[in-house]
């Protein structure tokens, strides 16, 4: 199958003062559309480096990113983000909702951003908070949520566009574990409908559940179970 991201020759960079931090070294990666992908390693090692260049909020200092065939390093900025806005959602590990809008208004902010009409983004969020199961919350700031709701606000923002995939940054890391094996299975939901999903996670338990597992080390691949089949996951 034609890969959905296609990454060649990613190097990141960061200059820290005097020396250089190599978050991400010479990344080839290829991921198919509908994959679920774990992606783990220590910390520090360049994940969430790779989830944010792969999310396009970040760029590469070199190498390609090619999204759906398309070269999306050359984009400018705006075009980023529609290809953000349209494509991609993004789940993290503190939330990131903000304070001040009711899980309805967060939900729909990226309809807001996008443009669509008032009566569709209603009709949206009306069914999102029923999927997600936040109906008598839609009113609540995130400060009067539970950390399980809050991270079903987040997942129901980013899904709220209908993006062709998630990536999640430790989205279980504020979580107890009951708590965070619900955020899974309905992130494992939309895996299931066709949705590319790439979980960040220092859970081996949790990443073990993806079919592929990425190990990340001092920037590089250390581990990628789709491409070395002998070695044990
Ligand atoms: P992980 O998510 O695996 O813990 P990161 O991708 O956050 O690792 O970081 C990889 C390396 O890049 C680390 O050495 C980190 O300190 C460095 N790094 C990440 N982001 C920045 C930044 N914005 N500025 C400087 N250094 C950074
Ligand atoms: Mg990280």
């Amino acid at each position: 199958m034609e890969p959905q991201i296609s990454l060649r020759g990613i190097q990141r960079v960061f200059h820290l003062g005097d020396s250089d931090v190599h978050a991400l070294r010479d990344l080839d990666l290829d991921i198919a559309p509908g994959e679920y992908v774990a992606v783990m390693g220590p910390s520090g090692s360049g994940k969430s480096t790779l989830l944010n260049l792969l999310g396009l909020l970040d760029s590469p200092n070199q190498g390609h990113y090619l999204l759906e065939g398309r070269d999306v390093t050359t984009l400018s900025p705006d075009e980023q983000a529609r290809v953000r806005s349209q494509r991609i959602g993004f789940v993290f590990q503190s939330f990131h909702l903000v304070p001040r809008l009711t899980a309805a208004e967060n939900i729909a902010l990226p309809m807001v951003l996008a443009g669509l009409p008032a009566p569709e983004r209603q009709q949206r969020v009306a069914q999102a908070l029923k999927d997600y199961g936040l109906e008598h919350r839609a009113d609540h700031r995130p400060e009067e949520l539970s950390g399980g709701q809050r991270q079903r606000v987040a997942i129901a923002r980013a899904t709220i566009m209908r993006p062709a995939m998630i990536l999640a940054d430790e989205p279980t890391g504020n979580l107890d574990r009951a708590t965070g094996e619900e955020v899974v299975r309905l992130l494992e939901g939309l895996n299931a409908s066709g949705v590319t999903l790439i979980v960040v996670t220092h859970d081996a338990a949790l990443g073990a559940r993806a079919r592929r597992q990425l190990r990340m080390e001092d920037g590089g691949l250390k581990l990628d179970t789709a491409r070395d089949a002998t070695v044990p996951a």
